[in-house]
């Protein structure tokens, strides 16, 4: 193909709606296609590996396999009988938890590297995927700004072993100075090197807490240093300097891996602490547990009120930190699990910057974007500059994301258009978001699920690690898998990464993944007219289902009228609304019901206590889901739409951090220390909205409208009782 029009397909011509299967499974009949496209080619590669070879299962023999495929077919129908009660991810009435579409090159992908079943651990049993693996990782290094060339990043199965992977790394990399001190102690080397605060010094006058707080990328390449100090500047020989230097980390009494924390604990008087927004995912104190950080070590820092992490109250646990703690790291959420909030990454990045100067210390940098990573694709393949739009938020990137095929106003257009017309102006005007996602390349490591926003199946997560000279401490050895060792091997300061078993945490692994990714992102490009749709469009979706929320009570009378001409039973109704909690950084809504009443034409919040707001959405919630015991049996179809919970309680979030959110309900701060509050949680990550909107289904406007339906009858139930 053309290159040109390689470029020009990859971009301009997809339409977003030819990504997917499709609601209805309209594109069904070109996914059996491929996929029989792929099978058939799959069984020619089979027969033509020494055609020659006898047909080992003949044709009679074939005949008296018939009655075991029966058994085995009418085995395989209970499944699909079972998976009927599954719920349906695919539907824009789906509005629930992180699920939605698969795309249709990481399913072909998948399907076609599932068949040669390649396990990426080593390159002899995935000699093709090993190296799609690579890409993919440089293709997600490049979105989030990295030099590819410098930086590594492989796939593994989610977002909670990226997390353990970066903290583990996070680990040895902090000790690297340790152990290089404790190295020219012995050898009575001389080396000097640059403080966190800039100052050169010998690296014997530093203290454990001096060393343990140099910036990560020191510390990294500290060891390629101190090789080329003493081979370049005091002429010692390359083939025994290696060799001592790696046998030195190996032993260490520093080195974490062999050694322990415990050990190293005693010998330098110092704890741990790990740094993270209190809305963090439950994986980050999981890997301070398995790492021997202990989960008392994760400092949970305050969100504000729209769920992102205080960044003053970080910038002063920082400056405050006592003297027995060391910062192992600061892990920035980009896209809380529950509220898809963006931590201010470019303001922690600051905070480094001077803590690095004025304090003399500095941290590694984790960006868990888990969720949020692909919204960077957002501000990549922009006009100006390829992957490099400015640094500052200039309204230019607001035009650009609305410069795709969307409308951006919309009329709330109910059965009686004339009587109320309600306006939502949609756009997504986010500079802090902006900036946040700009500084993503100043963080150390950056964990990203394309199993989440990246519509990719299950499993595939991303660690990816701005400086690829971290393997040079991780390396196992396993014989049977390489012939690589831990240590450095040269005194190159670039990494040549061909290899990704002997690095990572996991053992075994899908190469079906790397191929899924890979097509996935090379034919829905990781850039605004590629990817970017589909994130754009969630976000659009996002806030207008915020919209229409806040703006159920301008259409409540013409929703009762519409009920009105079916139900005659409904005399009295007990007025009530919906409030989103926040205006959605990303693409997750969290909103709450409650009680109101008609003040001359308006309608106005009730004060109720917490306990009745709880159970009030508690039974909302209830009929948008399939609970109990007819979760897995009993199937979706008579389910309208489905939504997902929370529940914000004190253990995560402090009344002062969200006392922003719970003011308008009148919830005391006894109140919400003792029950927490029941929240309503809708992820809204379809990509069809638009499309049905476009066929005159307002999917978005019609959930509400369900709500609607919905609350009105418990509410008039919660008054009877
Ligand atoms: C989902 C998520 C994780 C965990 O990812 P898994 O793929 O489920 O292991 C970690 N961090 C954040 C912010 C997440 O949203």
């Amino acid at each position: 193909m053309q290159p040109p029009k390689e470029k020009q397909l990859a971009t301009e011509n997809h339409p977003l709606a030819a990504w997917f299967l499709g609601p209805k499974g309209e594109h069904s009949q070109t996914w059996a296609d491929l996929f029989s496209y792929i099978f058939e080619d799959y069984v020619y590669w089979r027969r033509n590996y020494f055609p020659q070879d006898p047909i080992v299962v003949d044709r009679m023999r074939r005949r008296k396999h018939e009655p075991w495929f029966d058994y085995m077919t009418s085995n395989l129908d209970n499944i699909l009988k079972d998976l009927k009660a599954h719920f349906p991810f695919y539907s824009p009435r789906y509005v629930a938890h992180m699920l939605s579409e698969q795309s249709l090159p990481s399913v072909l992908g998948y399907f076609a590297g599932m068949l040669y079943n390649p396990n990426n651990v080593t390159d002899e049993a995935a000699p093709v995927t090993v190296r799609l693996e690579l890409e993919v990782g440089n293709m997600l290094s490049a979105m989030i700004g990295y030099k590819p060339d410098e930086s590594w990043a492989h796939i593994c199965s989610g977002g909670t072993v990226a997390n353990i992977e970066a903290l583990w790394v996070a680990r040895v990399v902090r000790f690297v100075p340790l152990i290089i001190q404790e190295f020219c102690k012995k050898e009575k080397v001389a080396f000097e090197v640059k403080t966190a605060n800039s100052q050169v010094a010998k690296i014997d006058d530093l203290s454990p807490g001096d060393l343990l707080h140099l910036p990560a990328d020191r510390a990294i390449q500290m060891i390629k240093k101190l090789a080329q100090y003493l081979i370049l500047d005091l002429g010692q020989v390359e083939k025994v300097v290696l060799p001592k230097i790696n046998n030195h980390f190996h032993a260490s009494a520093y080195n974490p891996a062999h050694k322990g924390l415990f050990a190293i604990y005693k010998k330098i008087g110092l704890l741990p602490r790990i740094y993270v927004s209190s809305s963090a995912h439950y994986s980050i104190n999981k890997a301070a547990n398995l790492l021997g950080y202990g989960e008392d070590s994760v400092f949970p820092v305050p969100v504000n009120a729209k769920f992102r992490m205080d960044s003053d109250y970080l910038k002063e646990a920082l400056y405050n930190q006592p003297d027995d703690i060391y910062t192992v790291a600061v892990v920035a959420v980009m896209g809380t699990t529950e509220e898809g909030a963006i931590d201010p990454l470019h303001k922690i990045v600051a905070i480094r910057d001077n803590l690095e100067k004025e304090k003399n210390r500095s941290f590694w940098l984790h960006a868990d974007a888990a969720w949020g990573g692909y919204v960077r694709s957002l501000f990549c393949g922009h006009e100006k500059k390829e992957n490099e739009p400015s640094e500052n938020f200039d309204g230019q990137v607001t035009e650009n994301i609305r410069a795709i095929d969307a409308k951006e106003t919309f009329t709330l257009d109910l059965s009686n258009p004339k009587k109320t017309q309600q306006e939502c102006h949609i756009s997504w005007d986010n500079p802090e978001v902006y900036k946040a996602f700009m500084q993503i390349k100043s963080a150390d490591s950056v964990t990203i699920d394309p199993h989440k926003m990246g519509y990719i199946p299950y499993p595939a997560g991303i660690i990816a690690f701005k400086n690829g000279l971290v393997t040079d401490f991780l390396a196992q050895k396993a014989q049977y898998i390489s012939d690589i060792q831990d240590g450095i091997k040269n005194l190159d300061e670039h990494s040549h990464i061909e290899a990704i078993g002997p690095y990572i945490l996991e053992g075994s692994k899908p190469g079906a993944a790397a191929a899924s990714c890979w097509l996935s992102h090379k034919t829905i490009p990781l850039e605004i007219h590629g990817h970017g749709k589909i994130v754009r469009t969630t976000l659009l979706n996002a806030k207008k289902l915020v919209c229409n929320l806040s703006n159920h009570k301008n259409f409540y009378d013409l929703i009762e009228d519409e009920i009105k001409v079916w139900d005659k039973k409904t005399t009295v109704v007990n007025p009530f609304t919906f409030f989103p909690l926040y205006d959605p950084d990303t693409n997750i809504v969290c909103f709450i019901a409650t009680a109101t009443a008609w003040i001359e034409g308006d309608m106005k919040k009730l004060d109720k206590p917490l306990k009745w707001i709880n159970e009030f959405n508690e039974r909302i919630y209830k009929h948008l889901t399939i609970s109990g015991s007819d979760l897995g049996y009993k199937p979706p179809y008579a389910q309208p739409y489905f939504i997902s919970r929370t529940r914000f309680d004190k253990g995560q979030y402090s009344y002062e951090s969200i006392k922003g959110v719970l003011a308008p309900f009148s919830i005391s701060q006894k109140e919400y220390e003792e029950e927490g509050l029941f929240v309503l949680r809708s992820t809204v990550m379809n990509p069809f909205y638009y499309l049905a909107e476009h066929e005159g289904k307002n999917y978005l406007l019609d959930f509400v409208k369900y709500l609607h339906l919905v609350t009105r009858g418990v509410i008039n139930k919660m008054y009877v009782a």
